[in-house]
């Protein structure tokens, strides 16, 4: 089942973020893809307050990660600069551990990526407008879907 939610404003953005957010549990794996623009990180920024992050969430292009303390911690990447890198980086430990994790531009990592992940893809339509997919992979994402699109 795929999910799909038109969005009209940023504002809407983040609070389709921060249900979400509200949903998360640890350990929970979330891919963002989209163009330039498309508002992945400002999506991000959203989940990061629902978490209860309370510091600045900015786009780690250029440090590809970055950690938040939080009432779940995060691990915020983007991982656009990493695409003709073969290193291990040592995903797993990060996929794995205690912290929801956030990945945009996942497919560039696509065989280091948990098979049980929740996929979101944004489309920017005109102006503020956006298209939000949301693919579930496994049944913890299912349910999640679920509860978000009720
Ligand atoms: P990405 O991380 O996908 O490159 P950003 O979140 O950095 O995108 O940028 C999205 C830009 O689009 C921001 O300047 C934001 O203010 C703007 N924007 C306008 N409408 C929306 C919307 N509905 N959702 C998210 N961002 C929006
Ligand atoms: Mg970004």
């Amino acid at each position: 089942m795929i999910y799909e939610r038109m969005i009209n404003s940023e504002q809407e953005t983040e609070q389709l973020a921060q249900q979400l957010a509200e949903l998360l549990a640890s350990s929970d794996v979330l891919t963002l893809e989209g163009d330039l623009g498309a508002g992945k990180t400002t999506f991000t920024k959203s989940i990061a307050k629902g978490l209860g992050i309370t510091r600045n969430v900015n786009s780690p292009t250029f440090t590809i990660l970055k950690q938040y303390e939080g009432r779940l911690p995060l691990n915020h990447l983007d991982v656009y600069r990493l695409a003709d890198s073969d290193e291990d980086l040592g995903w797993d430990e990060l996929f794995y551990g205690e912290a929801v994790s956030i990945i945009e531009w996942a497919h560039l990592i696509n065989e280091d990526l948990p098979p049980e992940r929740l996929a979101i893809q944004i489309h920017r339509l005109e102006d503020d407008k956006r298209k939000f997919t949301f693919t579930p992979f496994g049944k913890r994402y299912e349910r999640l879907c679920e509860e978000l699109f009720e």
